[in-house]
């Protein structure tokens, strides 16, 4: 599943684009129907960058186009004109190479910034104080489903989630009302850390996700999983030096 870098990994493979006037089509039916490709055909494309789990393409006239990769979803470059079969979602043709989207099941034009997502966990700049005010937001929530909710901070998924509060030791249950501002800045930072590690060393040191039913790899006792929060996402912790609490009902 694209994480976080997978999407600078992107960015960064569709830069030679960048300052051309690109012909922009839509082979796909299902891509067709958005009606994304002819508002942005014909438009020089100003940047494009990874905002937490979105590229964000940016076209003059302010106009913003917001792929979403979900499970799927690949953008490759390749030569102008290459022959290729399947309906691909989008094809930002320039002078010498062609971005494609292949199965981008979200596709949506923006007029406005993106202000609603939170800060790009992943970014050289990043204001934790900042990140403690929007989570700060959300007392009633759960710490594991927060750090997860896009509009608070941007990029965190499920995988480091669960990594980034086993390592300070915070239950994923722990409801972010209880926790003092020292512990969420702790949270946020952990995140970070872990990723920004593995996007150096192509790395994933996994210590707690997927290991329920085992020992911790720490104090030995039995790591459990349950569903989280609106979206259920499974949440791995473990109940002996994860502080914090559990599910509701125990
Ligand atoms: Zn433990």
């Amino acid at each position: 599943m694209p994480e976080g870098d997978a999407l600078h990994r992107a960015a960064r493979r569709l830069q030679p684009l960048v300052g051309q006037r690109l012909e922009v089509e839509s082979p796909n039916p299902r891509a067709q129907a958005t009606g994304v490709a002819p508002r942005v055909d014909g438009r020089v494309l100003e940047a494009v960058e990874a905002v937490g789990k979105n590229l964000l393409l940016r076209f003059e006239g302010g106009l913003v186009v917001r792929s979403h990769l979900r499970m799927n979803g690949r953008w490759r470059i390749e030569p102008r004109g290459k022959a290729r079969t399947g309906l691909p979602w989008l094809v930002l043709r320039g002078e010498a190479h062609e971005g494609v989207l292949w199965n981008g099941p979200v596709l949506t034009l923006e007029t406005r910034n993106v202000d609603r997502l939170g800060q790009d966990v992943l970014a050289e700049e990043f204001d934790v104080d900042a990140a403690v005010a929007r989570l700060r937001r959300v007392a009633d929530r759960r710490l594991g489903e927060a750090l997860q909710d896009q509009r608070l901070v941007a990029g965190i998924g499920n995988m480091w989630m669960a990594e980034a509060l086993w390592s300070i030791r915070v239950s994923p249950w722990a409801r972010v009302g209880d926790v003092d501002d020292g512990t969420l800045a702790k949270a946020v930072g952990a995140a970070r850390g872990l990723m920004r590690e593995a996007l150096t060393t192509g790395r994933l040191g996994r210590q707690i996700y997927r290991r329920a039913g085992r020992p911790c790899l720490r104090c030995g006792t039995i790591v459990r999983s349950r569903g989280q929060g609106d979206a259920n996402r499974t949440a791995y912790w473990c109940p002996g030096c994860q502080g914090g609490g559990g599910p509701p009902g125990e």
